[in-house]
């Protein structure tokens, strides 16, 4: 296959990084999973106890350094050289991402390095604004959807079986704040882009969600 580049946005749970990750394994592209900058910045940000505020923020940004580093097939995400790709999926780096995702800043700097691996390789980038902001000219654009509840359940399943399990409700809580910040920010808000394909997971499997997407790579 030629070199292509895949936009895979959505709201938190609709299943993008599970389905992004077996496309890419099915098609031999390469999986990004943009969501783990933002968490891994935040981390930087709560593990050196700077508030997540533009202000306070700003003079601390050369020193976070994030890279994507494949080991054995898998995404792995280092914050100044030390793997953290577990430490981003709990609670406090969960919310502290939607927080600093909306510095402009801190997302000029991410988004820089996105580019610079779809240039360079067939990917599929799961985020909230690839379609619309980092990869406007992608081969295909997906905006991957389902309803919140649909959504809470399987995070909350996920954490789970991770063994960081939380209440239902409080995961739902949380969802349903990232959704309204990550929609209601001024920098590249979380929306579909004119020219992307909806699909609504909430009555799909895993499985039918995969086909139908995989489909559509393969037709490229
Ligand atoms: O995808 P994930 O839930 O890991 O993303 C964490 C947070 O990072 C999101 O809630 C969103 O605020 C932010 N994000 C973003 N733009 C992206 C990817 C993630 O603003 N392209």
């Amino acid at each position: 296959m030629r070199q292509v580049n895949i936009a895979l946005d959505g709201p938190s749970g609709a299943g993008k990084s599970s389905v992004a990750k077996e496309c890419a394994k099915q098609l031999g592209l390469i999986y990004i999973d943009t969501g783990a900058m933002y968490r891994a910045a935040a981390l930087y940000a709560i593990e050196n106890g700077i508030p997540i505020e533009r202000d306070a923020l700003l003079p601390h940004l050369d020193g976070i350094h994030i890279d994507i580093r494949h080991v054995e097939g898998s995404q792995h995400i280092f914050l100044n050289g030390r793997d953290v790709s577990e430490r981003i999926r709990e609670a406090d780096a969960s919310i502290g991402s939607s927080n600093i995702a909306v510095i402009p800043e801190v997302r000029a700097k991410l988004v820089e390095l996105q580019r610079e691996l779809a240039r360079n390789n067939s990917v599929v980038m799961d985020g909230r604004d690839i379609g619309t902001n980092v990869l406007p000219d992608a081969d295909l654009k997906i905006f991957l959807t389902a309803s919140l509840d649909v959504r809470a359940k399987r995070r909350y399943r996920e954490l789970q079986e991770k063994g960081m399990g939380r209440a239902y409700e409080a995961v739902k809580q949380d969802m349903a704040y990232r959704d309204e910040n990550d929609s209601k920010r001024e920098c590249a808000p979380l929306c579909m882009a004119e020219d992307a394909v909806l699909i609504d997971s909430s009555d799909m499997t895993f499985e039918e969600v995969v086909r139908k997407i995989a489909g559509m790579i393969s037709k490229l």
